[in-house]
Order: C-alpha cells, then structure tokens, then sequence
C-alpha cells in the first residue's frame, strides 16, 4: 500500500509537499519496474503480431492476441470488436472512482504494409500502449485511498490506409479521455514531429473509344486528359507553399495503342501543415483535374479514397514532461535542424490531436533503416527493438503520472490544447508550430 493523503489534501495534488513529489516518483518506480517485469510477455505479444502481418481492416489475429493478453490479466474490463470488427476496448478503473474520475488513454496500432509486413513497426506501438496501461495500473492499484483513475487501452486498426481513429472518434469511442498517449517507432527520439493534413483523391476521366488511326477526331481521349492533369499539377508546384505536397501515379490509362482511350484512372494524395491550408490546396488540385476534363472533353469524377487525416497538433506541456521523463531513462531526443523542420507522413491521430490533448512521440528502435522498408521490418521484429520500446513505454506511463499528480500541468496541458486548435484555424499556423515546438521528418503513413 501506498499512502496518497498528501496528495489527496485540500490542494490536491498541487506536489508541493515532500510526501506528494516522494509518492509520485514511487508510482514512477513501479510503473517502470512492472513493464520490465511484463518484458517476456510483451515481446512475444509483438513479435507474435509481427510474424503475421495484416492489412487495415483485417487485423484478426493481431486483434484475437491483444484481447487475449488483456483477458488474463486482473482487473481489465475488455471489449472485443468494440465498434470496427478489428478495434477493441480494454479498460480498468480504481475501485472507488472519484466524482469525476481524470480519463486516461492509451492507443494500439496493428496493421501491416502490403508486401513489407510490420515495415512500419506497428507491432511496437501495440507493445507500447499495452505496455504504458500494465505500468500505470499497476502504479496506481495500491495507492490508498484511490486517486479516481480510470484507463482505457484502445485497439485502433488501419492507420495504414483507410483511418480507424476517424471511424472510432466518429462512433464516440474517445469521448471522455481526458488525456490520450501513444508512440510511433521512427530512427530518432522526438516528442513531437510534424505528421500533416492529408486527403487522397480518386480522378476519373470517361471519354470515348475509337480507332486510333482510321477516325481519330471521332473519339474523346481519357488519357489525354490524365496525362494534362498530371502535367496541370506538376504545372502549380511553382506556386505552392514548401510545406505543401502532392503527389500522384495513373492508375489507368488506356488498353491498346489502336483504340483511343475512353476511361482513365489517377490516384493523388494531397498533403499541407494545417486543416486549412488542405483546403486551399484541395481548390487547386481540383481546378487543375478539371481544366484537364475541359481540355479534351471528357467527363471527370473526383472522389476522396478516404478519410481524410488533420494534421497532429502538438501539445507543448505533455511534451516537456515526456522529455524529461525520456531523459531520465537515458533517451537522446533529436536536434537535428533538418531532421526538425522536415515535411513528413501523416497519421490519423491528427484527427484525435483535435479531440482530445495527447502526445504522439516517436522513438528510436536500435537501427538506422527507414519506415517502409524490408529493413525496416527487420528491426521491428527485432530482440534490439525491445529495449527501447519498453523505455519509450515507461517514459509514457510516467508522463501520464505527472500528468495525474500535477494538477497544474493537467491544466496548461488543457490550455495548450485549445491554443492549439486556435492557431491551427488561423493561417500558417503549423508553421508557427514547428518554428516554436521542433518537428522531424517522420514515418508514419
Ligand atoms: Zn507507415
Ligand atoms: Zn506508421
């Protein structure tokens, strides 16, 4: 047992006290120390879900395990196929929850790349926010009388493609966290990097088929239009902002040289900092698909592939406390300049940074290689990896526990996120951001 009248006094958890700052670092000694205990059976958790890559959407085994692992052990209410067939819910909560028990959540990831398998780790992420939840419940079961905690682990499939979080945040599951943590495995230690808005379009031009030679002017050429819309692109990239990305491939263009082509296909991805800056970039994207359409004459559909995913926002307190917290567990976080203002991927934890205050910190796993690639995997399933992702999961649940004794931080933690969203509406906001907070060039989708 561990006594928390200090903490819980008329100031509650203001830490001002010796007993308050004595008893929040024994919570950080035994989160830590339990996650090392968990370390065998969080290995083979990840490397199980390693073994057997799955795409977005169709992570059965990877779900059917992490359910699994939750079911044995005490306390954890769980939820299998919790709102998407693949997502799941595992939750505990202090004996005697408080009038308005403090929220906090953890995120899993478990999908694979097609042809790469775990090239992008995500098998660690599912470690880690396991990992962090085992630690901070087992800081907080013995603190007497109970601080009025509750943990949610959410299982979140398809960060790869298609954006489960967007489909669990829409369907309610984050409502009421109060705070929400996960870590993305990268080649650096870095508590925020810049992950942007991105939507992906589908273009489709219809012409009309003819032959090619005999009576050209008879027909509407659909690749014609595709080829002018690739170039249309190419054409505005002079105008675009440098923090602006779009790319793109023909996904159809036509079947044989002697028939002119009535259908055409292209898939583009259009990626900016900010919501807001996504839809200015969007209006141009789209004008130059349909000047291509206007051109030939064909007919253009444009259609979103997916959701799509905002823009992570970063929040300034959580990220000191995890810094601190990492360094002391021997972390080196990044300072690299280039590194730090680089444009990068984009996740579709973006849409939850904007829904709930949280950190999605990335974390070095033994290796140099790149996410994406067969090296990658590689080091994701390796014995090298473990080490530093039961530190980046330490590192969490200590955070997490700053966060519940510190009222104080609890609090700017709450004021950064509405700045955040503020300045994210207003122009060049993410510009601003990465200028004050240090971004890298990161690895997710
Ligand atoms: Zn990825
Ligand atoms: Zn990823």
């Amino acid at each position: 047992m561990i006594a928390a009248q200090a903490a819980l006094g008329a100031d509650a958890m203001s830490l001002e006290s010796c007993a308050d700052r004595a008893l929040l670092e024994q919570c950080k000694h035994r989160a830590a120390e339990s996650i090392q205990r968990e370390a065998e059976q969080l290995a083979a958790l990840s490397h199980d879900i390693w073994s057997q890559p799955e795409l977005a959407y169709k992570e059965h085994r990877a779900h059917e395990r992490l359910v699994g692992f939750f079911s044995c052990k005490q306390g954890w209410e769980v939820e299998p196929r919790y709102k998407l067939d693949t997502a799941f819910r595992a939750r505990w909560q202090e004996a005697q929850p408080g009038a308005s028990p403090l929220h906090v959540g953890f995120l899993c990831e478990y999908d694979a790349l097609p042809g790469l398998g775990h090239a992008c780790g995500h098998n660690l992420i599912a470690e880690v926010g396991v990992a962090a939840a085992l630690g901070l419940k087992a800081a907080l079961e013995d603190v007497t009388p109970s601080l009025g905690l509750k943990i949610t682990v959410l299982g979140t499939p398809a960060e790869e493609e298609g954006g489960g979080k967007i489909d669990l945040l829409q369907a309610g599951a984050f409502d009421g966290m109060d705070v929400v943590f996960m870590a993305h495995p990268g080649q650096e230690d870095a508590s925020y990097l810049p992950d942007v808005a991105i939507i992906d379009f589908c273009v489709k031009y219809y012409g009309k088929s003819c032959h090619a030679a005999a009576y050209p002017w008879e027909g509407v050429n659909a690749l014609d239009a595709a080829v002018l819309a690739y170039n249309n692109v190419s054409t505005l990239r002079q105008q675009m902002k440098p923090t602006w990305r779009v790319h793109g491939v023909i996904t159809n263009g036509g079947m044989k040289p002697n028939i002119i082509p009535s259908y055409s296909e292209l898939e583009f991805s259009v990626r900016a900092s900010s919501r807001k800056d996504l839809d200015k970039l969007q209006e141009k994207i789209k004008a130059c698909f349909k000047a291509a359409a206007d051109a030939t004459g064909c007919r253009v559909e444009m259609s979103p592939l997916s959701h799509g995913y905002d823009n992570v926002l970063p929040n300034k307190s959580l990220a000191k406390s995890y810094v601190e917290n990492g360094k002391r567990l021997g972390m080196q976080f990044t300072t690299d300049e280039v590194v730090l203002n680089m444009v990068s991927g984009s996740t579709d934890f973006g849409n939850v940074s904007f829904a709930v205050p949280g950190i999605h910190p990335y974390f070095y796993i033994g290796s140099d290689a790149l996410n994406h690639t067969e090296a990658y995997t590689e080091a994701a399933g390796s014995k090298e990896a473990q080490f530093y992702t039961l530190r980046t999961a330490k590192a969490l649940a200590m955070t997490a526990l700053d966060v519940i004794f510190k009222p104080d931080l609890l609090q700017s933690v709450r004021e950064d996120f509405k700045m955040m969203k503020l300045m994210d509406d207003g122009s060049s906001a993410c510009d601003k951001i990465r200028e004050s907070s240090g971004g890298a060039g990161s690895a997710s989708r």
